[in-house]
């Protein structure tokens, strides 16, 4: 029985074979793939029909590292400023301003704008954590959870504070904005154990082995955590069958040791298949290699490394060593957007501008990284990011009817180089349709309400955080 068929589009199947079938259907029974194949094999009396109209039929996007409270943080203030700076004097202030209420708000109009752009799974890093207290953090997971689509809450660790120098170095930087309040520096450290013992109740609490909702130990940044923290994150990984994930080699200022981060890494029993590294942009072919070696996989964010200046990663090297790399939109307040597809399209073009090489990071590369890579970077290569029978029902149909996508003779170099998102029609994510017509089905919130409570509660944060 069919419970759900999408009809009359063209599939592009990211299968091993990268096969795009015009005139394709994908049928669905409860939260999985049935089949694919020709519509006229699959004209089985389904439940429900949703009909593609010749739009293309693209398995869900996956976004491997983002971030979401600092959604309400948009705006002119976050630029012209380099990492440290936008992190100290806006990102950490702004955040921890926020109420419950307004994480909860921030969350939802995440959700909202993810889901317009085609994403059914996205991986949270949450990297101001204080651990005292999980109302946050639960508020935020009952809207995912409400919002129809996969989430990964990446939970931070922090056990080690700032040594003299740095904190001297972030104690100038926070002198400029003398408006803002700032928090203590110290504020998310805590002991070894204490965090662990949290995380590994976090995940016991709200990991949902085979459902839409998984928590993953997350040790923020290199200098701030422990070789013993490194450790046992990648324990609890192991023993709760999830991964962990870290921002890594993200910009110079934190590359402040005698050997690199990745070999660091490598030394404390941080890499392999169970850890996906978010940036990886200060590395170098000796990185790349142990990498590959160890089957480590990266999220690339392309967009914050633009926005905040701090360099090219080389995702071309990674790819020719045979590294895992999925495309991270990263912070809301960064890329500026959450939005796969629009990143894809300045990725794909900025690495051929940078390497002078039109050659590098073809369409069907940025394509893959947004879904099969990036399924494959999470650990879930199995079930999401390709549409084949027996995984998960993540679908999305893409109207293509647009004068910018005229004409689309391959529908993944017009899906890369010329979609912007908002073409975006139709979202199914675990076999339950969350868009429909761009209207969304899974929130009871009106959009516009939601919107409007949004700039209003952004407005008054950016006014109690005391920015100018
Ligand atoms: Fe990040």
């Amino acid at each position: 029985m069919t419970d759900l068929l999408v009809t009359n589009g063209r599939v592009v199947t990211q299968n091993a074979a990268r096969e795009v079938i015009d005139d394709g259907a994908v049928a669905v029974a409860g939260d999985e793939i049935q089949a694919v194949g020709p519509a006229e094999e699959l004209a089985a009396d389904a439940d429900r029909v949703v009909d593609a109209e010749g739009g293309a039929v693209i398995p869900g996007l996956v976004n491997p590292h983002t971030h979401v409270s600092d959604i309400l943080l948009r705006g002119s203030f976050a630029e012209d400023r380099g990492l440290l700076d936008w992190l100290y004097n806006v990102k950490r202030p702004g955040t921890l301003a926020m109420t419950v209420d307004e994480h909860a708000l921030a969350a939802t109009l995440y959700c909202i704008e993810a889901i317009r752009a085609g994403v059914t799974t996205f991986v949270e890093n949450d990297t101001e954590v204080v651990w005292d207290d999980w109302s946050t953090i639960e508020a935020k997971l009952d809207v995912y959870d409400r919002s129809g689509i996969r989430n990964v809450y990446g939970a931070g660790m922090v056990d080690r504070g700032a040594d003299p120098e740095f904190q001297e170095l972030v104690r100038d930087i926070q002198a400029r904005e003398p408006g803002v309040d700032h928090p203590p520096l110290e504020l998310f450290v805590e002991e070894t154990d204490t965090v662990v013992d949290e995380v590994a109740s976090l995940i016991e609490t709200h990991h949902v082995p085979d459902g839409r909702q998984s928590v993953w130990p997350a040790p923020v940044v290199v200098p701030t955590t422990t070789n013993r923290c490194f450790r046992e994150a990648y324990a609890l990984a192991e023993e709760y069958d999830v991964m962990t994930t870290a921002h890594v080699a993200e910009a110079e200022a934190e590359e402040r040791r005698d050997i690199s981060s990745i070999e660091y890494l490598r030394n404390v029993g941080y890499l392999g298949e169970r850890a996906l590294l978010g940036h990886c942009v200060q590395i170098d072919a000796g990185d790349v290699r142990l990498l590959a070696k160890t089957g480590t996989a990266v999220a690339h964010n392309f967009m914050a490394n633009m926005r905040l200046a701090t360099g090219f990663a080389p995702v071309v090297a990674m790819h020719d060593a045979g590294v895992t790399v999925g495309l991270g939109t990263d912070n809301s307040i960064l890329s500026d957007t959450v939005n796969p597809l629009s990143d894809a399209r300045a990725m794909a073009g900025g690495h051929k501008g940078f390497h002078r090489d039109p050659g590098v990071v073809p369409a069907q590369t940025a394509f893959d990284m947004l879904t099969i890579d990036a399924a494959a970077a999470i650990g879930h290569a199995d079930s999401l990011g390709s549409l084949e029978a027996g995984k998960q029902a993540d679908l999305v149909v893409v109207d293509l009817d647009h004068p910018h996508l005229t004409p689309c003779s391959d529908p993944v170099f017009t899906l890369v180089h010329a979609a912007q998102g908002f073409e975006v029609d139709t979202v199914i994510c675990a076999g339950e349709v969350v868009m429909a017509e761009r209207e969304l089905r899974s929130f009871d919130a009106d959009v516009g309400d939601v919107l409007s409570r949004a700039s209003t509660a952004a407005a008054d944060l950016v006014d109690r955080t005391g920015f100018e």
